[in-house]
């Protein structure tokens, strides 16, 4: 079994980047709003503008209070999307109960659009068009390529149709020439779905959900999962040491597909900034 090590691929993607930055002759800036006091949102928020930092990007960190109201945070990223000096944006989700997500996501606009979530690029990439992708998938899509994973053609299963991972994702596959099957909480017969797969990928949000009798023989597995198990620990949603024995690739998690999302988001800020010069 061979382990598709996202932590390695992303800090080869950033140190790419970084020479993109350079030859740019300005620096890229990516605006992040945080809205509220969730605790998990404001650790990817600091992951996320460290990155941007070992990559030469810099960041602005725009913060609302969780009674902040809708006006509030569309004005709030309205100002941003006027901002010449801002490449890219991002809406840090979930957002508070009672604000409306999609209001607040639709003005941004598609060019600085840092997490591929509104609707033209979402539609774009939906179409087989040129768009910004969704990073998490996009993620997914550069680690099995830059481990020389071929899709095309491949019986490929994606498990969750959430809007930030299952449904872009299974759009990108599709676009990259894979047979793919999309399953969810209605799906029937998941274990033989799974079973008939050479490559699955995993987006539930449950940890050890896929179990290594859902995987057959050689199976390329990619975990896109980040729980916490019951000692508190960062899990996938796959049961990484039995799935191991069965599948030819695997990605662990945590440094798996985590780095591999924080990597397409300064991409998509480095390609922002390039358009704009
Ligand atoms: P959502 O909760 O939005 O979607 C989960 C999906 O799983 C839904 O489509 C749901 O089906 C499906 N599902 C739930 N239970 C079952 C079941 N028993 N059988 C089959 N399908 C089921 O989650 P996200 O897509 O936002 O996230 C999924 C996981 O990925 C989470 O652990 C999240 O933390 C992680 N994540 C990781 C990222 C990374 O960078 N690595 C980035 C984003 C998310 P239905 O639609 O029918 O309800």
């Amino acid at each position: 079994m061979t382990i598709l090590d996202g932590k390695k691929t992303a800090a080869k993607i950033r140190a790419e980047l970084k020479e993109r930055v350079s030859r740019l002759g300005f620096q890229p800036k990516l605006a992040v709003v945080l809205v509220g006091n969730d605790p998990a949102s404001a650790i990817y928020v600091r992951n996320k503008r460290k990155a941007c930092e070992e990559t030469g990007i810099g960041s602005v960190l725009v913060t609302l209070p969780e009674t902040a109201t809708q006006e509030e945070a569309e004005s709030a990223v309205d100002a941003l999307c006027k901002d010449n000096a801002i490449d890219s944006i991002l809406v840090q989700l979930p957002l508070p109960a009672g604000l409306n997500e999609e209001r607040i996501l639709g003005i941004i606009p598609p060019e600085k659009d840092a997490d591929g979530f509104c609707y033209e690029n979402a539609g774009r990439v939906a179409l087989g068009e040129r768009g910004i992708s969704a990073c998490t998938p996009a993620g997914v899509m550069e680690l099995l390529a830059r481990a020389g994973i071929c899709v095309a053609g491949k019986r490929t299963v994606v498990l969750g149709r959430s809007k930030i991972v299952g449904r872009p994702m299974a759009a990108l596959l599709l676009n990259a020439d894979a047979t793919v099957t999309i399953c969810h909480s209605k799906t029937k017969n998941l274990t033989e779905e799974c079973l008939r797969a050479e490559i699955i990928i995993v987006a539930i949000g449950k940890p050890n959900f896929l179990t290594a009798d859902m995987v057959s023989e050689g199976a390329i597995v990619v975990d896109v999962g980040i729980n916490r198990d019951a000692d508190g620990k960062i899990c996938g949603d796959v049961d990484f040491e039995a799935v191991k024995e069965k599948a030819a690739y695997l990605t662990p998690v945590p440094g798996g597909v985590g780095p591999m999302t924080i990597a397409m988001l300064l991409r998509n800020t480095v390609e922002a900034a390039e358009r704009k010069k």
